[in-house]
């Protein structure tokens, strides 16, 4: 798997207390942008995490470049209504020459079930291939392709659905692919933004577990500004 964040808000702290000082201004967001100090922005941005003012992170957004991930991911992943996304066709890209599939580590690690992982790909691609060349569009074709295709997408989201996503899928409940993707996510986005995303993570950095009797239990360790 690939992360990449292309690009995102420019100062997103800046932004996200700018957005919520202009409430209570006499000014507008452009001088607040310029003359809001450090130390007023940390002040603001503790008042937005406390209150759940939280409409103010959403003028704060990351976009991001994801590679090798298998469209059971991405399945899940496109569930986010409140991301954008844009995701590789299997519409328009014609596998013509193959197409990498994403082997899950407990199928790789038992040599009998890899085997047979790759006795059916081979199959599925066989066909898929077989299916082009006998004229069928691929927009049809690719109705035998697997879960584990790999595919590339990229997603857009503001702070506050990145903030939600996290607690959500960097749990030991979510999946564990999707789970990698969350984690990488954050570690690219915590730089950018150092105190809005000290405590991001799954509910039981924040407290207890919000999983009930699903809990894992083994929460990760509480993020120091909560403990
Ligand atoms: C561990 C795990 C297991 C799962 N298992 C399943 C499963 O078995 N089957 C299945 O179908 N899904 C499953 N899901 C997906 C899950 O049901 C959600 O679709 C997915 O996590 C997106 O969450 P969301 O709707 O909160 O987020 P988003 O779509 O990102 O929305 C963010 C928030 O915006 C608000 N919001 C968004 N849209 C609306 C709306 N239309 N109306 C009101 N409020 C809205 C809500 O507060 C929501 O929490 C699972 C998810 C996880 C993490």
């Amino acid at each position: 798997m690939q992360v990449e964040l292309l690009y995102h808000t420019p100062d997103p702290e800046r932004a996200v207390a700018t957005a919520a000082r202009l409430c209570y201004a006499p000014v507008g967001a452009a001088d607040l942008m310029e003359s809001l100090s450090d130390e007023r922005i940390r002040k603001v941005l503790t008042t937005i995490l406390e209150s759940g003012h939280t409409s103010t992170l959403e003028h704060a957004s990351y976009t991001f470049a994801i590679d090798g991930v298998s469209r059971a991911l991405t399945h899940q992943l496109v569930r986010h209504r409140l991301a954008s996304f844009n995701q590789q066709s299997q519409r328009y890209v014609r596998y013509a020459e193959g197409l990498d599939v994403i082997k899950p580590e407990s199928i790789a690690a038992n040599p009998e079930a890899s085997e047979a992982f790759d006795s059916l790909m081979g199959q599925v691609m066989e066909t898929y291939k077989a299916f082009l060349d006998a004229g069928v569009p691929a927009e049809d074709a690719r109705y035998v392709l697997p879960n584990a295709a790999e595919t590339k997408i990229v997603v857009t989201m503001n702070i506050r659905e990145l903030l939600h996503f996290f607690s959500l899928r960097c749990c030991n409940r979510a999946q564990w692919e999707i789970r990698d993707l969350a984690w990488k996510m954050l570690d690219l986005v915590r730089p950018t933004a150092p105190f809005i995303f000290a405590d991001a993570g799954p509910g039981c950095v924040r407290g207890a577990c919000p999983e009930g009797k699903m809990t894992c239990g083994t929460p990760y360790p509480r993020s120091t500004r909560c403990s």
